[in-house]
């Protein structure tokens, strides 16, 4: 079975003389000097001011709504990852969605102000497939409105906007590090808080019980990261630029196959892109059906990623967003991997081209 996503490994005597240190001074986890060499190494990897390493993607969530104080409800996307309207509701606020363009398929900014009411607290928006929202929009509004911004930047470790890490935007930005991510250290996250060192540090205590010391502050939850975490994550730095380099090249391999046969999210300009996934939209819901179990047939997984349309969840107020639900019923993700090969790439585009006639 050709698989849709393969994690990156790094050589494996790599990793062990990396974690080697952690027999000598048995420092497993609790912000340990492997964590924080990787925090550092990210820090100026990306160019940004911070970046608080966490458990996963979804806590990193969890705390930046946490760290914000937010109340109320946020305004949200609902195309994305689960995770993204769950933190929500798990830190007792409330999704209001409001579609998406048809291009980027990030959430619309012209239709964010109509759904502002007295009990707004923030805007939370996915940098979808890693395409950036459009963060100069999203920030008018919010600075019109008070509002706190938050951007899900699950999927855009290493894009930039403008020459800036696209995790630089909005008042927090937060990142996964899952195994199934361009960057990942098994499982992990981070959390880019742009506000300056008061939220750092109520970041620093959230993730941490909500102590320093013996001194008991916050409510705090356990969203440490351990140190072998942080070793896999600093062995994976070091194929970054070839992995995203090799991404690229697959990436316009199956643009150069496929062609106008079938249609693709837009990347928008200005913007230096990681290339994390390879999603395709289908005209309906059943040609996707019918080419999705024809490549099972030939031996080849792909996903639908992302389905359902979130504000369809059976738990959420339902608002209509007629783009979104309808294009979470026609993407599909085909194999897409750093280390996926060339021949097997053209062979999967080939494929869906010649069924798609
Ligand atoms: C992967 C993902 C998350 C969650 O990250 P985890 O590290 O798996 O918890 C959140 N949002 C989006 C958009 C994701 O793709």
């Amino acid at each position: 079975m050709l698989l849709v996503n393969k994690p990156f490994l790094p050589g494996k005597l790599e990793y062990s003389k990396l974690i080697e240190s952690i027999w000598d001074n048995f420092w497993l986890t609790n912000q340990g000097p492997l964590v924080k060499e990787l925090e550092s190494k990210l820090k100026s990897h990306l160019g940004v001011q911070n970046v608080h390493y966490v458990s996963n993607g979804t806590l990193a969530l969890n705390l930046a709504i946490k760290a914000l104080d937010l109340k109320g409800e946020i305004i949200t996307t609902p195309f994305s990852f689960v995770a993204t309207t769950t933190s929500v509701i798990w830190e007792n606020c409330n999704p209001v969605y409001v579609d998406i363009l048809p291009d980027t398929l990030c959430i619309n900014p012209n239709k964010i102000e109509a759904a502002i009411t007295e009990e707004t607290s923030a805007i939370l928006a996915t940098h979808v497939y890693g395409i950036p929202c459009d963060v100069e929009k999203i920030e008018q509004i919010a600075k019109k409105h008070n509002l706190k911004v938050i951007y899900d930047a699950a999927h855009a470790f290493g894009v930039q906007y403008k020459g800036k890490s696209i995790l630089s935007y909005g008042d927090i930005s937060t990142i996964s590090f899952h195994a199934t991510k361009v960057f990942h250290t098994v499982e992990g996250g981070g959390i880019v808080n742009n506000l300056g060192p008061e939220i750092d540090d109520k970041i620093k205590l959230l993730r941490n019980f909500g102590f320093e010391g013996e001194d008991y502050q916050l409510v705090g939850i356990n969203a440490k990261n351990s140190e072998f975490h942080a070793a896999m994550g600093l062995a994976n730095l070091n194929y970054i630029e070839s992995n995203l380099e090799k991404r690229k090249y697959l990436f316009r391999k199956y643009n150069e196959i496929l062609g106008n046969a079938i249609e693709r999210p837009a990347i928008r300009n200005e913007v230096k892109y990681n290339y994390p996934y390879y999603p395709i939209i289908f005209k309906s819901e059943n040609e996707l059906l019918r080419i999705k179990s024809e490549l099972e047939y030939r031996e080849i997984q792909s996903r639908r990623y992302f389905t359902p349309s979130l504000n369809e969840l059976p738990y959420v107020t339902y608002k209509k967003c007629p783009l979104s639900e309808s294009y979470s019923k026609r993407v599909l993700c085909l194999p897409f991997y750093a280390d996926l090969k060339e021949e097997d790439a053209l062979k999967i585009g080939s494929i869906v081209k010649e069924l798609l006639q």
